[in-house]
């Protein structure tokens, strides 16, 4: 008897490797055709050129993987809920496999998805794949869902210490393609062209700089020279300064769905029995904390679907924001005037990535400093971050502005005090910023105004303490 052919459609999961939705697709049935679909109703994946070229990057690789493995992968774009439905009928499928997402959006297309689906008799199967535990699977005493990161930290990690090493080596694919009739259809061979207009019209200039690197090869070498060189070991000390290269540069690949986030977590696992002192050992312990905090904020979108329109702690809505535009843009530029906060958003619109440091500071310095609504910037981060994704940046937004979860009520950062303590030797800002290459260092971080200025650079558009007692003044009111 034939085997029942399968649609399987990729999403943020852009790997062969330990995809649990193919692995329980290919247990059922080998005729498996995948589809990626450029969704024209969802344009988070590629609206930002960075985030265009990883894509485009990692679907070439894709496809030539599927290619290898006997069958292919369509690509397509438009919505999904009319392509999907067709192409599953045009090749005769009899069941959809995906992996689940927690974005608003993406819930409710698949809901109406699964709905046309029924009405044509083709069932659908969906798996958890994006995270180590299901959102559902994992609630504080009182049966909600957390929204606080401490004891969500801790029970995800007594839930990881249970679940143990995980192995997925085993699997080794060989797909069925469609029959040869199927093959002369001229919508299924259309499907090259999209890829490769794609792939022509993105923008992006930072692609040799760009510390994230598309494709599930490169993902996997990602998170070897990270583990093997014992960048993993220094984490704890250097994952704050950032001229030092010490994090993973994974972000972009966990986005996509390029690399397995269990395979990343096993990595950490591995090495537990391997370490040598004490600092080893907490620096693998902080890596997790950060896995975990990337798992939380996807649980927190998932159950609180509302963060994706404005601020969790809704006091927020009455703060009287100023949102200059004028000072966004110098912000958005790098031409504010404050070193550490020009230098990050500098490596921003050149590499599409940025420190996570920096992260921090230029978020506290837009919001607390300019006083400038968060969402502009979680704007401007999402069209030009390589790994932007709704819950993280969401998060990391709300985080910043104190306007989420975090208990603490306010946090402003001092981006002086940060750039001595995190740059002290000024490379990171030197490096982005050639202009100041000849000023001294102490100028530089004692904020030598004249100084700075005799070489062309702009000072300060604002005065951070001033600044910082007005915004004070402000929330006292709300
Ligand atoms: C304002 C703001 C916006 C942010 N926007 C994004 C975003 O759009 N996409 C994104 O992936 N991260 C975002 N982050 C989190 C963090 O800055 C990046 O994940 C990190 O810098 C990526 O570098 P890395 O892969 O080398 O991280 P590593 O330090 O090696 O960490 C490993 C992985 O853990 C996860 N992670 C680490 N820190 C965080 C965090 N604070 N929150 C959530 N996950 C984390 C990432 O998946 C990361 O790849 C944001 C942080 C802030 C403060």
């Amino acid at each position: 008897m034939n085997k029942p052919r399968i649609l399987f459609w990729h999403r943020k999961d852009l790997r062969i490797f330990d995809n649990q939705a193919l692995i329980k697709a290919f247990s059922l049935s080998n005729a498996i055709t995948s589809i990626y679909i450029l969704d024209q109703n969802y344009s988070h994946d590629f609206n930002a050129n960075s985030r265009a070229w990883f894509l485009g990057n990692s679907l070439q690789e894709l496809g030539n993987n599927w290619k290898k493995m006997g069958s292919r992968l369509l690509i397509e774009e438009g919505d999904p809920v009319l392509k999907i439905p067709q192409l599953a009928k045009t090749i005769d499928a009899k069941f959809v496999f995906w992996n689940k997402s927690i974005e608003p959006y993406e819930i409710n297309r698949d809901l109406q998805l699964k709905k046309i689906l029924k009405e044509q008799n083709i069932q659908v199967i969906e798996t958890w794949d994006h995270l180590l535990v299901e959102p559902i699977k994992i609630f504080s005493g009182n049966n909600k869902p957390y929204s606080v990161y401490g004891p969500f930290y801790k029970n995800l990690k007594a839930k990881m210490n249970l679940l143990g090493l995980y192995n997925q080596d085993k699997v080794i694919f060989q797909f069925k393609d469609i029959d040869n009739k199927l093959k002369e259809n001229k919508k299924i061979n259309s499907s090259d062209s999209v890829l490769k207009k794609f792939l022509k019209n993105i923008k992006f200039n930072g692609s040799n700089i760009c510390p994230c690197r598309p494709g599930e090869n490169a993902a996997e070498k990602l998170l070897e020279n990270f583990i093997n060189e014992k960048k993993i070991y220094l984490y704890n000390s250097a994952r704050d300064f950032p001229s030092q290269n010490g994090t993973s540069f994974l972000s972009a690949s966990l986005r996509f769905g390029t690399i397995s986030i269990r395979k990343v977590w096993n990595a950490t696992l591995n090495l537990n029995s391997d370490f040598e002192n004490q600092e080893n050992y907490l620096s693998i312990e902080t890596w997790q904390k950060e896995l975990i905090w990337r798992e939380f904020y996807q649980h927190c979108l998932f159950h609180f679907p509302e963060l994706e329109k404005g601020p969790y702690r809704k006091k927020w809505n009455k703060f009287p924001w100023q949102n200059n535009n004028e000072w966004f843009q110098h912000w958005s530029n790098g031409e504010t005037g404050v070193p550490i906060v020009d230098a990050a958003m500098r490596q921003l619109n050149s590499t599409g990535w940025m420190h996570n440091r920096c992260r921090m500071i230029v978020a506290s310095f837009l919001v607390k400093d300019l006083m400038c609504n968060w969402q502009m910037g979680e704007k401007k981060f999402m069209e030009t971050l390589v790994d932007g994704d709704l819950a993280a940046n969401n998060g990391g937004w709300q985080w910043s502005a104190s306007s989420g979860m975090d208990p603490k009520p306010l946090r402003i950062f001092n981006p002086y005090t940060q750039a001595k303590k995190f740059d002290p030797i000024c490379e990171y800002i030197k490096s982005w910023i050639p202009e100041l290459s000849k000023v001294s260092n102490s100028d530089l971080l004692n904020v030598e105004i004249s100084n700075l200025e005799k070489n062309n650079y702009s000072s300060p558009i604002v005065n951070h303490n001033i600044q910082q007692r007005l915004f004070k003044s402000l929330y006292a009111e709300i």
